[in-house]
């Protein structure tokens, strides 16, 4: 009894961890999203004005770009740890969501990267059958 209430505190504990840790990250993502809008927006006015002076001001439109793209691949990495805390996994081919139980994508059929049953089974190297003698 003792232990079993235990273990249902030590559960419910790290029940909360995740979840405090999920919707942290939902708020970091949700940050770094509006200020890669704030960035793309910058970059729309740059490109704009650049247009209508016909003056190409490359090295500041580089550097956002620049910006950017570091901003896109942190909110991509966000939702991939996002994805795996919720038990979920995105198609690097089709970019769909599916459980991260599966080996391969059920929409395109793509193997999916370090999938939770993967990693667990090459833990457990399965037994080698030797010829008899
Ligand atoms: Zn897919």
């Amino acid at each position: 009894m003792v232990t079993n209430l235990e273990e249902f505190l030590k559960n419910t504990k790290s029940n909360t961890e995740q979840l405090k840790r999920i919707l942290k990250l939902k708020r970091i993502l949700k940050k770094s999203e509006e200020e890669c809008d704030l960035l793309l927006y910058d970059l729309g006015c740059e490109l704009y004005e650049e247009h209508v002076n016909k003056f190409r001001d490359r090295e500041s439109t580089d550097e956002l770009m620049e910006l950017i793209n570091a901003k896109r691949s942190y909110i991509k990495s966000l939702r991939n740890e996002l994805n795996v805390l919720n038990g979920r996994i995105e198609c690097e081919a089709c970019g769909k969501i599916s459980s991260c139980y599966y080996d391969f994508c059920p929409f395109c059929g793509n193997k999916l990267p370090g999938s939770i049953k993967e990693s667990h089974e090459t833990d457990e190297k399965p037994p080698v059958i030797s010829p008899e003698e």
